[in-house]
């Protein structure tokens, strides 16, 4: 029986089975021990020290026994604290991105999936370069400047030539004062060589999504293609950094498992990140299972309902506060709504999950991957983000400028996002209000603006910043970065 070792690079080793079901064990014990759930919590708070603001973080064991405990003033107490680490991290900007169909042909039988092999309904579509580019320049007339491609695993119709070409398509449109700037990449786990490639062809994060990582169930729930060796699957991220890649997304599908299983194992898959690389994971995406073509969602018993999925939200939060939390276009805008409040810092907005979706005028549904909750345009909900509090981030700076891994998670400790992140945040608004907005959006936008620039501690920087803002609504000039 294999020994627990988060710096072990054996699937096995670092997601312990047994680890989880001790620490779903003392879990259980300590939900109810409000002295050790105190000093949890205390332990959780964002200090002030003389190197700037820091968060110390939690165990995958602390933050369990969070997720256990049931008491109303406990989660009162998570929820506040996740909403000062994002305070203190993050300030009020959420970055805004788009995924990207490229082609739905998939060799996987991943039951939870449309795209699976076997279904037989949905239209297969793969998207030529020609079609890539129409797809770029529907999403630059929107105001995208961030995406994330998205494939099934097809080594015949979208092998990695087949990825790295349209990446280079999507980075070479220029429309307009349209860009895409930093695109980042949700394909199946592959080899440290075609790791590699995607690293030399630019991309930003790789996201791969664990699905589930109970392994008996995800053997279940992966009953045939490549797709279905846990361990291979498990050990991707590992194979990407060695790849040379340094921001990694993890993500489960909440829904095929028991969540408290999957929380833990999320956060013990951060620790080995950190414990093996140095680094632990740039983002972490809760998705929740949809319906879509012939998936029923309510054929897999372990949903979880909108309470637990905030409070899993906010405890993933208090565990990781350095690392960003995605949340898609899957959850309705009233959930996304509770949920930027306890920590989330990055949203998909004008979402269309079919290959080819973007350049029609309805919604089509052939292809689709998942029904989208949030159906609203990008403009509504830029404007909705502003109308409650939050600056809509375009801004791809970090990794253009070299700050990525390490180097992002010093830049957040630093506490110097009050002089870098936050304008650039307000220039690339600026961009966005100035090209694409509708006019109520222009307004709110312009007044958040002015109000926001002043938050800039930094004379110097608030004065460029300024400029910049002026510049980009006066000429053509764009892209001005810290
Ligand atoms: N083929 C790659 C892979 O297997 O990792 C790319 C990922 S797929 C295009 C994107 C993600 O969508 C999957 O990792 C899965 O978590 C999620 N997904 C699949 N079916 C879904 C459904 N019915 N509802 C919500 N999300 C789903």
């Amino acid at each position: 029986m294999a020994e627990y070792n988060p710096k072990s690079l054996k699937a096995q080793e670092f997601i312990h089975d047994g680890e989880i079901l001790a620490t779903l064990e003392y879990a259980e014990a300590n939900k109810n021990n409000i002295e050790l759930i105190n000093e949890i919590l205390e332990k959780a708070r964002p200090k002030k020290t003389e190197e700037g603001c820091v968060c110390a973080g939690l165990t995958h064991r602390e933050a369990s026994v969070l997720l256990a405990c049931d008491d109303p003033a406990v989660i009162e107490r998570i929820y506040e604290i996740a909403e000062e680490i994002k305070l203190a991290f993050y300030g009020n900007r959420i970055v805004i991105f788009a995924p990207l169909y490229l082609s739905n042909y998939c060799i996987n039988g991943c039951v939870y999936c449309p795209y699976h092999r076997q279904n037989k309904t949905i239209a297969r579509k793969k998207l030529t370069q020609e079609e890539v580019k129409a797809e770029v320049i529907a999403l630059q007339d929107m105001g995208h400047k961030r995406l994330a491609i998205e494939a099934g695993e097809d080594p015949k119709n979208n092998p990695i030539e087949y990825i790295l070409e349209c990446i280079n398509t999507i980075y070479s449109v220029n429309h307009k004062n349209g860009a895409i700037r930093r695109v980042n990449v949700n394909i199946a786990a592959t080899t440290v060589e075609n790791y590699r490639k995607l690293k030399d062809a630019g991309i930003g994060t790789y996201i791969l999504f664990q699905e589930t990582y109970h392994k008996e169930s995800y053997e279940k729930l992966h009953p045939s293609g490549p797709k279905s060796d846990y361990a291979y699957h498990t050990e991707a991220m590992d194979r990407a950094m060695e790849g040379g890649i340094d921001d990694v997304g993890l993500g489960v599908l909440f829904g095929l498992e028991l969540y408290k299983y999957e929380f833990a194992g999320l956060l013990m898959h951060a620790e080995h990140l950190e414990a093996v690389h140095g680094v632990g994971p740039h983002t972490i995406s809760v998705p929740r299972i949809k319906k879509a073509d012939d998936i029923d969602p309510t054929a897999f018993d372990n949903s979880i309902s909108d309470d637990i999925f905030a409070k899993i939200t906010a405890c993933i939060r208090l565990a990781v506060p350095y690392t960003g939390i995605i949340i898609s276009t899957r959850e309705s805008e009233a959930v996304r709504s509770k949920l930027l409040r306890l920590g989330v810092s990055q949203v998909s907005g004008g979402s269309r999950t079919s290959v080819g979706g973007y350049t029609q005028e309805e919604r089509p549904h052939d292809t689709e991957q998942f029904d989208v909750s949030d159906q609203r345009t990008l403009d509504e909900v830029v404007h909705w983000l502003m109308k409650n509090g939050h600056i809509p981030s375009f801004c791809t700076a970090c990794y253009r400028e070299g700050r990525t891994g390490d180097r992002f998670m010093s830049l957040c400790k630093s506490g110097q996002i009050l002089n870098c992140c936050h304008p650039n945040a307000l220039m690339t608004l600026t961009e966005y209000l100035t090209d694409y907005a509708k006019e109520w959006t222009k307004e709110t936008g312009f007044q958040m603006i002015e109000k926001e620039l002043k938050k800039i501690p930094k004379d110097k920087v608030r004065k460029i910043a300024e400029q910049n803002i002026e510049d980009i609504k006066n000429s053509n000039r764009r892209d001005f970065r810290f």
